[in-house]
């Protein structure tokens, strides 16, 4: 189900226009900024495409949508349903809980899992409880947990899990096959695992990191194992890899690369790091435009922006309207690939809206065009 773009076509440029700044706080002028810049000449962005949001992020917040739709106020989310602080917000403040775990919420009531998926023992404690549950695990996370499951019980390998310890999607993959499952933060880690039988491993991965990094760890873990096994495809799914590749075109023209997306979304920090590794002179990560430092621009002729893959466009769009006025108006757009992967909404969802009577079902009244879990 994977598309990822291994390598990225060569780039289009898409000349946008920007509509009249509107800054949120008080800030220096931009007249204070140009007497201080260190370049002459004009300023320009160049706007990463594939950016923001993905199918799998897409689908989760709107299955929350029409949960609330459905059932009315409170719905409960366990953990971020997609890791950006602005959806969390504006979810909350329409009437859903967000809880860390199932047995903080009442009996009976309804629980819907986020984007990043969640192991069976959380599905169990829901059930011990009564709860009326909605899965919005991504598809393609959803991918990752059945190879666990199925190269673990049937042709019993040992899985070497790259991914970061802690994360919530790590933590619901690993969950699929405790005994038998070893995670690998990076490279730094091979020369240390201990593995049941070298002869009998798979590798799997988060499907959210950054590709160069993956396949340096799988390089490292096949020097150490000769006979590991790949997966049957890709796990880094195709919006990281699209977004990374759009990225990897701008960093090196960019003086500054601003990525729009929260600190604890993986795919937006990788994202960051991978503008620094390919040429970016300075890259940031902000959550909102407010957060931008206008400092920042007195180096920065040219301004890389991107966004990850749980990021509303809206913010972006906040973001190019501060540049502008800083005179940063002259937006291409750089864009390696189109997408357009549609996925289906989860199946509690589309049968309440089949209940209701509704014959498009799929993407609640917009038609599915694509993929479908
Ligand atoms: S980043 Fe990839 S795996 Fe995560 S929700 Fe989006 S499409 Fe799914």
């Amino acid at each position: 189900m994977s598309t990822a773009t291994p390598e990225a076509p060569t780039a289009r440029r898409r000349h946008i226009s920007v509509p009249t700044p509107q800054v949120p706080r008080s800030r220096r002028s931009p007249e204070e900024i140009a007497a201080a810049s260190t370049f002459e000449g004009p300023r320009r962005v160049l706007l990463a495409a594939p950016r923001g949001y993905c199918a799998g992020v897409d689908r989760a917040v709107i299955a929350v949508e029409k949960a609330l739709e459905q059932h009315g106020a409170p719905v409960y989310v366990r953990k971020e349903i997609v890791h950006n602080r602005h959806v969390v917000d504006t979810l909350q403040q329409k009437g859903v809980i967000f809880v860390e775990e199932a047995d903080e919420v009442p009996e009976g009531e309804l629980l819907v899992f986020s984007a990043h998926g969640v192991s069976p023992a959380v599905k169990q404690l829901a059930s011990d409880r009564n709860l009326e549950t909605i899965d919005a695990t991504c598809p393609l996370v959803t991918k990752v947990h059945r190879e666990a499951v199925r190269f673990t019980t049937k042709d019993d390998y040992h899985i070497l899990l790259i991914g970061h310890d802690g994360h919530e999607e790590v933590e619901g993959t690993f969950g699929h096959a405790p005994e038998r499952t070893t995670i690998v933060n990076g490279p730094w880690e091979v020369d240390q695992i201990e593995v049941p039988d070298p002869d009998k491993l798979i590798w799997l991965s988060q499907t959210t990191l950054s590709v160069d990094e993956t396949m340096e760890t799988v390089n490292k873990l096949r020097e150490r194992f000769p006979n590991l096994q790949d997966p049957p495809s890709d796990d880094i799914c195709y919006a990281t890899s699209n977004r990374q590749a759009a990225i990897k075109k701008v960093a090196p023209q960019a003086d500054l690369v601003i990525v729009v997306g929260s600190a604890n979304s993986s795919n937006s920090v990788r994202l960051k790091e991978v503008a620094l590794e390919y040429g970016a002179a300075r890259a940031e990560r902000v959550d909102f435009a407010n957060q931008v430092d206008e400092a920042w621009f007195t180096q920065a002729q040219t301004i890389g922006v991107t966004s990850g893959a749980s990021v509303p466009e809206v913010l972006v769009q906040d973001v190019l309207r501060l540049l502008a006025e800083y005179g940063y108006d002259d937006v291409e757009e750089v864009v390696t690939a189109e997408e357009d992967i549609v996925f289906s909404l989860p199946k509690e969802i589309r049968k309440a809206l089949a209940e209701a009577g509704h014959d498009d079902v799929g993407r609640g009244g917009r038609k599915r065009t694509a993929c479908s879990d």
